[in-house]
């Protein structure tokens, strides 16, 4: 099955750990751009609300997006939002890489204008909970809309992967994780076991 964001532990550690670095793409949209550390829960930086990206920042905003693209294709993930890279802003990127090429999707601003009644439900996992997958039901399809680096409005129709991809980088900017949308118990079970791997991190 199809994860989003994903990340397994295999590839994870390593990355974090300042060993061998995980294998770039050989092409990605931004080979110069450095990645940036992930923010791992339980974090407040990834409970906040963010706020809206506005004409000052955009410089900014350019140049952020590329080093967020390049920390996304190294981890490796498909989607990756502001706040887990600790920054308070409504900005994601997403590349679902169709046909193994690179194909980013730089998100300012970006809105859910419609989903649709019908669900699904998708394993879905998160680079700011490595090692941790449960099942996410959410509307089948959605509308997008979002700014560009442009500040052009653009909108997007999507189903399938991309569909619960863009529903969960939104999320992240509302401070939302993908196991704010499970039961209490197994949100827990999750929480728990990030709590207690970041303890180990930190006495390690
Ligand atoms: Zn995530």
């Amino acid at each position: 099955m199809l994860s989003v964001d994903p990340c397994g532990p295999d590839r994870y550690i390593p990355a974090m750990s300042a060993q061998t670095p995980a294998a770039q793409p050989e092409t990605t949209a931004a080979p110069q751009a450095e990645t940036l550390p992930l923010v791992i829960a339980p974090d407040p930086r990834l409970k906040t609300r963010t706020r809206l990206v506005t004409a000052a920042d955009r410089t900014r905003v350019s140049a952020l997006a590329q080093r967020m693209l390049a920390t996304m294709y190294a981890a490796p993930g498909i989607g990756l939002a502001a706040p887990q890279v600790g920054v308070d802003l409504r900005l994601a990127v997403v590349d679902l890489q169709p046909d193994d090429k690179p194909a980013p999707i730089i998100l300012i601003n970006p809105k859910v204008e419609k989903t649709s009644t019908e669900e699904v439900t998708r394993e879905e996992g998160c680079l700011s909970i490595p090692g941790q997958y449960a099942d996410v039901t959410r509307p089948e399809r959605v509308t997008v809309s979002y700014e560009d680096l442009d500040g052009q409005t653009q909108t997007i129709e999507a189903d399938g992967l991309l569909a619960t991809c863009l529903q969960h980088e939104i999320d992240h900017l509302d401070g939302i994780l993908f196991v704010d949308h499970l039961s209490a118990l197994k949100r827990n079970i999750i929480l728990r076991k990030m709590v207690k791997e970041k303890r180990l991190r930190k006495n390690g």
